[in-house]
């Protein structure tokens, strides 16, 4: 649902996670060097997401997709990507990832995950559950996406319900 992949710099953590919660396919970039991270935007055709005025100058300058953040706010940076590429999400999404590796979560059945559920309970009180096959953690709707659909009210004309 996305075709837009994307690529962070270290100073973008928090958004990486929330991006791929959201189907986002993003690669999330730590202690490498501007040159490192342009060449791989290149490489892969992703658009660079960054804080940094620097590297945003030097992608500009070699015709590279990029996306500026001005806010520390993450909300706020949110709203500025989905701004940006023009994305319209949808709550549960269609299409999640991991928020720790980047892969894409698979449906499962509650019967299935509930030997990696934190309690028996939860696979009684919820009913979507995805199951990241690299990793192998079990992520559902709870708290978790609750406070997701918040933050996304927040994030005017960016989310619909789904
Ligand atoms: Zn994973």
């Amino acid at each position: 649902m996305h075709f837009q992949r994307l690529l962070l710099d270290c100073m973008c953590g928090k958004l990486a996670r929330w991006l791929r919660l959201l189907g986002f396919d993003t690669d999330y970039y730590k202690g490498v060097d501007d040159e490192t991270l342009l060449l791989e935007a290149e490489r892969t055709g992703r658009v660079i997401v960054t804080r940094d005025q620097g590297l945003y100058n030097k992608a500009v300058k070699r015709g590279l997709k990029c996306i500026l953040l001005t806010s520390t706010d993450h909300v706020e940076n949110m709203r500025k990507v989905l701004r940006e590429l023009n994305a319209k999400i949808v709550i549960p999404p269609r299409e999640t990832r991991c928020p720790l590796c980047n892969s894409p979560l698979r449906e499962v059945d509650p019967s299935s995950v509930r030997a990696l559920l934190p309690s028996e309970d939860l696979a009684r009180r919820y009913d979507k559950f995805w199951l990241c096959e690299r990793c192998g953690k079990a992520y559902w709707i709870g708290s978790h996406w609750r406070n997701i659909k918040k933050t996304l009210r927040e994030l005017e004309g960016c989310a619909k319900e789904g």
